[in-house]
């Protein structure tokens, strides 16, 4: 089996589930549309704007009659409409948002006329067409403005709003079973003992999943028994996508990739060039994605982010998967092995443009993760880094 780069393994990724079936839509009302991703196109319900609106406070002129003295015929606010017509040597005052008067074709701004009784003056001589915004100028009726698969963000919601549409049709959210494996793993209710973990996995990865627009739904805890394993496995390819945590690596007890393999599954990788999360592993079964992210809780938390989350960002119906790495400026220098893509716990700025690595323990180290914002992503043919660097870096989400 191949062992991919990270931009490889992410792209494997993608290709595999953009080739799986689009998940069915349903209809939410608006206040419920952020976040969701998008399952109709949308089309403007007329133009917009419906007739040409003036932009600026000010008065409505035919430019061909300006600089000079106007006599002011009559006043229009937004939400009126003037009734007559604006002829030679005539303006009429307007307000932002108010419809253009029949005869003018150009606004000047307040600031450039003075007023003496009912005649303004300007010296102004505006082009046709200043400062109005054109019938239809930002959407044609019919137009398709959102295309299906958009995440829908505030500016969509705007636009929903706009075209009168309560309701939306989005795509239904994949549910995603999380398995946690490991003798050792303890629900987090349960008293755990100094051998013992709590299965912080699986909830760090619900949050994780919800944030990514999927449905968690955590399965009990698989021991380190391969019949338990499987009978766990089954359940958890029901859902749209199966993360498994732990039992991936090369121990004795690992038992998830031979267990995966009794149910048929097709490996596309059980590698990828990266730490942490070298051992991980993707794959589909029963015509289900699962992924097996090895346990240390900073391996799953980043495997999850770098591969997971496009996965379920496409089940959730996506046409994109995201995965934002400005960069930024690094406060110190340092140093890393090359030959593997390396995620750091790190604090970008608050404005972004600085960011600073933060000193851990490895891959167990979740204080020193939760004490950051991101991941730096130092470059695997990069050894040495200086202060001042631009390095990619990925905000937790
Ligand atoms: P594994 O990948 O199964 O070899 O586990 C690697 C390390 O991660 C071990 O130290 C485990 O105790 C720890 N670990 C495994 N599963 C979990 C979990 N669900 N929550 C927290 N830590 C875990
Ligand atoms: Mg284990």
């Amino acid at each position: 089996m191949p062992t991919y780069s990270f931009p490889d393994a992410r792209r494997v990724v993608i290709e595999t589930i953009t080739g799986l079936r689009k998940p069915a839509t349903e209809y939410v009302h608006l206040e419920d549309a952020a976040g969701r991703v998008l399952g109709e196109a949308v089309h403007a319900d007329r133009d917009y704007p419906p007739v040409a609106r003036s932009i600026r406070d000010g008065f409505a002129v035919r430019a061909a009659d300006v600089p000079g003295w106007l006599r002011v015929i009559g006043e229009v606010r937004a939400g009126d409409r003037f009734e007559g017509e604006v002829g030679p040597g005539e303006c009429v005052e307007i307000m932002t948002g108010a419809p253009m008067p029949v005869g003018a074709d150009a606004v000047v701004m307040v600031e450039y006329t003075r007023r003496e009784g009912d005649r303004m003056v300007t010296e102004r001589g505006p082009a046709p067409g200043e400062f109005v915004n054109p019938q239809g100028s930002e959407a044609r009726e019919g137009q398709t403005m959102l295309e299906p698969g958009k995440r829908l963000r505030f500016p969509d919601i705007a636009m929903l709003a706009t075209y009168g549409m309560t309701h939306v049709r989005v795509y239904k959210r994949p549910e995603v079973a999380i398995l946690s494996t490991g003798d050792e793993v303890v629900p987090v209710e349960a008293g755990a003992q100094d051998n013992q973990v709590r299965n912080s996995n699986a909830w760090a990865l619900a949050a994780q999943v919800r944030s990514a627009g999927g449905i968690p739904k955590m399965l009990p805890i698989a021991p380190d028994r391969p019949e338990a394993t499987l009978r766990l496995m089954k359940q958890g390819l029901e859902s749209d996508l199966l993360l498994l945590s732990g039992g991936v690596s090369a121990g004795k007890y690992d038992y998830v990739e031979p267990v995966l393999a009794e149910l048929g599954a097709t490996f596309l990788f059980d590698r990828a060039l990266i730490q942490p999360g070298q051992p991980v592993v993707f794959g589909l079964a029963d015509g289900k994605p699962f992924f097996g992210l090895p346990g240390n809780p900073a391996s799953t938390m980043v495997c999850f982010h770098i591969f997971a989350r496009a996965a379920v960002e496409l089940l959730a119906g996506q046409v994109t998967a995201e995965l934002p790495m400005p960069r930024a400026k690094l406060t110190a220098p340092f140093t890393h092995k090359t030959g593997l893509t390396r995620f750091l716990p790190a604090r970008l700025s608050a404005d972004g443009s600085e960011v600073s690595h933060i000193p851990w323990q490895g891959s167990s180290d979740v204080p020193a993760i939760a004490k950051g914002n991101a991941f730096l992503v130092a470059d695997p043919d990069t050894p040495r880094y200086e202060a001042g660097d631009l390095i990619p870096v990925i905000l937790y989400t």
